[in-house]
């Protein structure tokens, strides 16, 4: 949790997974979200947090969802199909599910150890928002987000530089997504630079954030009839965390038929799981851009399963695929992944009319991500039997632009966002440049640590 990346490069992952016989999944069944989430998560927590401690964390992050259900399911008519609405925490995106447990686990963690750590990421819209929303206000912790400047929506800026939290530093680039990306990575190669600040990172490899994502998909499946009924699951795509989280659910013994992978114009997957190839490609703008991307990080975690759990070779293919541009896996491997991933891609247009599609037949709105979703869903239902469940996986008004052009209609912000658009925003402007990155962030923490001195409070040690 406190190392997100290893070392090494390579990614983290339990040894064996847990796993849930028959009663213990059927007796999910009802129980409240915290409730199921405390029995999905308990095994993988070890002794890292005791058991108060733990459904406190969970409490409090889930109360800070506007639904008491969290994540509430809903059928679409008699269809077959139903929408598992991820998106009701304070930034509008399924992000929160993870990042506001995952805030609250690190911040427990680091004051018990009398720790600081600094998380330095970049953001194309929705990771930045939902971490800061998770950290801002901890005394543990500081948080640079990274933004390119101009590039990402009016909604998604504010929901960053309106939080004025002390602890929370909003930088706008003059640069792409990928400069952003490129700063925040060389700040991580900088051992001597990650050591003095503690620098994390709580990016969708952070194995935590994987943890938390297994619960909804038991969550929905027991509603839906498991353990004695099989669910299909559609995940809305792009670094491959929140299917592989379902992935991780079928591993702990939770009877999923199969998954479809959906993507938008950047079909990376899709392409792979028709070819056995995966190959780098430029990344497109699109109306979802939060799966605008290339190269999806959690992949690497099927993968290793792919390649029979043998991280050297894994770690060789990787290598190779970063300098050829070419990853390819073997017929075997092919055909039991395919058994259980289909994969389809839809482009802007096709995303509009599914917006319109489904608001129209099921009176639902939603947002261009959950279209994709929605969209590529009913072109893989294998067994009209079998429920089909798409992640829904943010809220309309996140997109009002996109859902306007479709429907006509401008969703409103929900009440506890409608001022966004009058609130003060706090940002700076910074070039593409390593060395100035690095530069405000040892003064900005040496200022916090020296007013901390002054405070009478011992400034917190770095964690070694
Ligand atoms: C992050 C995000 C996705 C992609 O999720 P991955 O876990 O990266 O595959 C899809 N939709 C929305 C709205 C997102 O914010």
């Amino acid at each position: 949790m406190l190392a997100g990346l290893a070392r090494d490069g390579g990614l983290y992952l339990p040894e064996s997974w847990p796993h849930f016989s028959k009663a213990e999944i059927a007796a999910l069944k009802d129980k409240p979200y915290a409730e199921v989430a405390f029995r999905v998560m308990r095994p993988f927590i070890g002794d890292a947090f005791d058991e108060p401690t733990f459904r406190r964390l969970i409490g409090e992050a889930y109360a800070s969802f506007e639904t008491p259900e969290v994540a509430p399911l809903k059928a679409l008519g008699d269809s077959g199909l139903h929408l598992l609405e991820l998106f009701h925490g304070p930034t509008l995106a399924f992000k929160d599910v993870a990042l506001q447990l995952l805030g609250r686990m690190l911040d427990h963690t680091l004051a018990e150890r009398g720790q600081h750590a600094t998380i330095v990421g970049a953001t194309s819209g929705d990771t930045g928002s939902a971490a800061i929303e998770a950290v801002r206000d901890r005394r543990t912790i500081d948080i640079f987000m990274l933004h390119p400047r101009g590039r990402v929506s009016e909604v998604q800026r504010r929901q960053m530089t309106t939080v004025l939290a002390p602890n929370v530093h909003n930088i706008a680039v003059q640069g792409t997504f990928d400069d952003c990306q490129d700063l925040a990575k060389a700040c991580f190669n900088d051992l001597a630079f990650r050591d003095r600040h503690a620098l994390t990172a709580v990016n969708s490899i952070n194995f935590a954030r994987v943890m938390a994502q297994i619960v909804y998909y038991f969550w929905a499946a027991v509603k839906l009839g498991a353990p004695d009924r099989p669910v299909a699951f559609t995940v809305p795509t792009g670094n491959f965390g929140n299917v592989y989280a379902g992935y991780a659910a079928r591993q702990m013994g939770l009877p999923i038929s199969h998954f479809v992978v959906a993507a938008n114009a950047n079909d990376i997957l899709p392409r792979f799981f028709e070819q056995g190839a995966m190959t780098m490609a430029e990344v497109i703008p699109t109306y979802s851009p939060s799966m605008d991307i290339q190269i999806s990080s959690n992949f690497e975690r099927l993968l290793f399963d792919l390649y029979g759990r043998d991280g050297r070779a894994l770690a060789d293919a990787m290598t190779a695929f970063r300098a050829t541009g070419t990853l390819k896996v073997g017929a075997n491997a092919l055909g039991g992944v395919r058994e259980l991933f289909d994969a389809g891609r839809l482009d802007d247009a096709g995303t509009l009319a599914a917006i319109a599609d489904c608001r129209k037949r099921f009176g639902e709105t939603i947002d261009p991500h959950t279209a994709v979703g929605y969209a590529v869903a009913q072109q893989h239902r294998r067994d009209p039997a079998i429920p089909m469940v798409v992640l829904a996986t943010a809220h309309p008004a996140k997109f009002p632009d996109a859902v306007e052009k479709a429907t006509g209609v401008r969703p409103a912000l929900p009440p506890r966002l409608s001022d966004l658009f009058e609130r003060a925003e706090r940002v700076e402007g910074l070039p593409n440049d390593a060395t100035a990155l690095k530069a405000l962030i040892d003064e900005r923490m040496s200022a916090i640590r020296g007013s901390a001195r002054a405070a009478g409070r011992a400034p917190a040690k770095a964690r070694p």
